[in-house]
């Protein structure tokens, strides 16, 4: 690495910051990317949803993305940003103890899905387990699936899995939903189960079923965990970033994807749902776009 100052750093190896990366580089402004692509939320998914591809692995979707990034001229470090500060300019200490300088941030560094926590949960993502009806749904034409969660998500989830599912079930432990919401739910045909929980998982090589707390059974191909996510936002206490007031989780941008904080940009799953390639790669064309015009108005 030839210099510890750069233009833009990027935050976020995946489709936001890949995207942030290849429009910054191409204003021939130095960027630098830190994170690492196979932490990706995309790289294990096969992504069907996504424009100008008939369906493709994220992981080659990803490879390609970095490809163009260095074609571009941004430089890579596959390392974890660790600390953050803001003095004249950013800087950025990554975790094997190198720190940089930069102008402007470009925050994607995703979220992580909250999870039920059972025995086994991770063997059975991909095979029949989900955590993304928008991603997942048409996977489970004419099947029976379940859906796991309680609040908003969950509820339009299921109902998003009536035009696919042949049965819904929706296993919510106690619903925290807006009247609205409520109200199409039990007008529905989705099948509740209320006041219980999914305590394991059953299957040989995808999903066949799930039991619940009261000793229960469901026999379903598909189950999906709509728990909601947590942003990886614990890095930004320092640098004063707003956060969104409703769940404090994601971080707020206008529509030049610009933070609160002057020359701090974020985009992609960070910035709330929809959790989708497109929103990502959309928001990070912006951030990128912008972020690199501040650094260049900003001078030295
Ligand atoms: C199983 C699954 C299937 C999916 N299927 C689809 C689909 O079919 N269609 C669709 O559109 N979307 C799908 N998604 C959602 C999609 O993958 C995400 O919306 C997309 O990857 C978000 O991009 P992102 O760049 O914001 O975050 P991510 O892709 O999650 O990338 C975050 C990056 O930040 C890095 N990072 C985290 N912390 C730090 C740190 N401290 N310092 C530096 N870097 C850090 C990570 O290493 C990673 O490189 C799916 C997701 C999952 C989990």
């Amino acid at each position: 690495m030839e210099t510890s100052h750069f233009d833009v750093i990027i935050l976020g190896s995946g489709p936001a910051g890949l995207q942030a990366a290849i429009h910054a580089a191409r204003r021939k402004v130095s960027v630098l990317v830190l994170g690492r692509v196979h932490k990706s939320s995309a790289f294990s998914a096969h992504i069907e949803n996504y424009c100008c591809i008939e369906g493709a692995a994220g992981e080659e979707l990803l490879r390609q993305a970095r490809l163009k990034a260095e074609q571009s001229g941004a430089l890579f470090l596959e390392e974890d940003v660790t600390e953050l500060k803001k003095e004249k300019r950013f800087v950025v200490r990554a975790e094997g103890g190198k720190t940089f300088q930069a102008k402007a941030l470009i925050l994607a560094m995703g979220v992580s899905r909250n999870t039920l926590g059972i025995k086994g949960e991770k063997h059975w993502v991909g095979r029949g387990l989900s955590y993304c009806v928008d991603c997942d749904a048409g996977f489970h034409k004419g099947e029976d699936v379940a859906v796991a969660g309680c609040g908003s998500a969950a509820v339009s989830g299921a109902l998003t899995l009536l035009f696919y599912a042949r049965e819904v079930h929706l296993v919510c432990d106690a619903l925290e939903v807006t009247d609205y919401l409520n109200e199409k739910l039990r007008e529905s045909a989705i099948h509740l189960h209320e006041g219980k929980t999914v305590v394991d998982i059953h299957g040989d090589k995808a999903v066949s079923g799930v039991s619940l707390n009261d000793g229960s059974f469901l026999a379903v191909g598909g189950l999906f965990i709509e728990l909601g996510a947590k942003g990886a936002t614990a890095l930004l206490g320092n640098l004063g970033v707003a956060l969104d007031m409703e769940t404090l989780r994601y971080v707020t941008t206008d529509k030049k994807q610009a933070t609160n904080v002057e020359g701090i940009y974020a985009a992609g799953d960070i910035c709330g749902p929809p959790w989708q390639v497109a929103k990502a790669v959309g928001e990070g064309c912006v951030a990128g776009l912008e972020a690199s015009a501040y650094a260049k108005k900003r001078g030295s």
